[in-house]
């Protein structure tokens, strides 16, 4: 599933079993709309990326969610930003009245309260005749638009919209969208721990030999900040900066290419590492591969976590063997030394 492969949901899923988000809601600011800045902070992502995300997570069922709020938008663009404009709803028309206004129930004339006159004598100016009490012979209507125009009255002038980039429509055409908040389904958990790739199992293993940090941030000598899966150090030869081995997860929806690559061996090289893992799901495309093996990076490609925590486990395993043959080499060199100066 191609939803689970993205960092985004892995981060956010992450963050779902460990408990550090359990309910995702909305928050409302005049200049960004509706945003879930929990889920921001958490994914690094945007909200446009998280919506669709957010919704798809629900469909699953790995989310439960409720509607909140609302909020009305443009038809076309989607823009909450909208400015309101009111017009007659006979002859559309802008140059309306907004009013108290009596209607003489006597004659049956309907006009703006203050043409009957100030104080508390009022006095209907179609007949002439002094208005007795409220509900007997006359009544009060509030907020009721009358148009300078065509002078028709209406209690519900039409309502007209143009949207912050210039769409134009009308009230019919607004679109009223669901604001939702989000909770974690505990009864899918099970299904989450399967999707997720999980570091500290893989470099666990090799824990009499490296010693690791997962995720981990190196600084390089650039002296820029470098985030990676996991870093790991051989034990007792180290001076705890130059890792012996660099890895990182990469994704993507189709396949990863060679910008990944490209990003992961700029990261590896300012920190010294010596070996390099890239680890990537589903798949790596061509001329990534060729470039990762120009470089010499290890590429542990999967199409789930599961898959993804053996492969990056074998490669580990390689590694190891490598690196005890190397020990092997360099003894046996310094041994018939030995044996040379012992023979002079
Ligand atoms: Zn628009
Ligand atoms: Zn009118
Ligand atoms: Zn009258």
């Amino acid at each position: 599933m191609s939803l689970f492969t993205r960092i985004e949901v892995q981060r956010l899923l992450r963050a779902l079993i460990d408990g550090k988000i359990s309910v995702i809601e909305p928050k409302f600011d005049i200049g960004h709309g509706f945003s879930y800045p929990v889920v921001v902070d958490v994914t690094g992502a945007s909200d446009e990326v998280l919506e669709p995300i957010l919704n798809e997570l629900s469909s699953l069922d790995i989310l439960t969610s409720t509607v909140v709020d609302n909020i009305a938008v443009c038809p076309t663009c989607g823009s909450y930003k909208l400015m309101m404009q009111m017009r007659c709803p006979k002859c559309g028309m802008p140059n309306l009245q907004r009013g108290t206004m009596i209607e003489h129930l006597t004659c049956g004339h309907l006009d703006m309260e203050e043409n009957f006159g100030e104080g508390e004598l009022l006095t209907c100016p179609k007949c002439g005749k002094s208005l007795r009490a409220i509900g007997v012979d006359y009544r009060r209507l509030s907020m009721m638009y009358r148009c300078l125009s065509c002078k028709g009255i209406s209690p519900d002038p039409r309502k007209h919209y143009i949207c912050e980039n210039g769409h134009s429509f009308d009230e019919e055409d607004l679109v009223i969208k669901e604001i939702r908040s989000y909770r974690f389904n505990p009864a899918k958990r099970g299904l989450i721990e399967k999707e997720l790739v999980d570091f500290k199992p893989i470099v666990d293993r090799f824990k009499k030999i490296w010693n690791y940090k997962t995720p981990a941030i190196l600084i390089g000598q650039t002296g820029a900040e470098h985030e990676f899966s996991f870093a790991m150090w051989e034990k007792g030869k180290t001076d705890g900066r130059r890792p012996e081995i660099v890895a990182n997860l990469s994704t993507n929806e189709k396949a990863v290419g060679v910008t990944d690559v490209l990003a992961f061996q700029a990261k590896a090289a300012d920190v010294g590492a010596r070996e390099k893992i890239l680890m990537v799901m589903p798949k790596l495309d061509e001329k990534g591969k060729l470039l990762a093996s120009s470089y010499g990076i290890q590429v542990s490609e999967a199409k789930t976590a599961s898959e993804l925590q053996e492969k990056t486990i074998e490669i580990l395993k390689q590694t190891a063997t490598k690196r005890d043959k190397k020990t092997l080499e360099s003894e046996a060199k310094k041994l018939e030394k030995l044996l040379e100066e012992i023979r002079k």
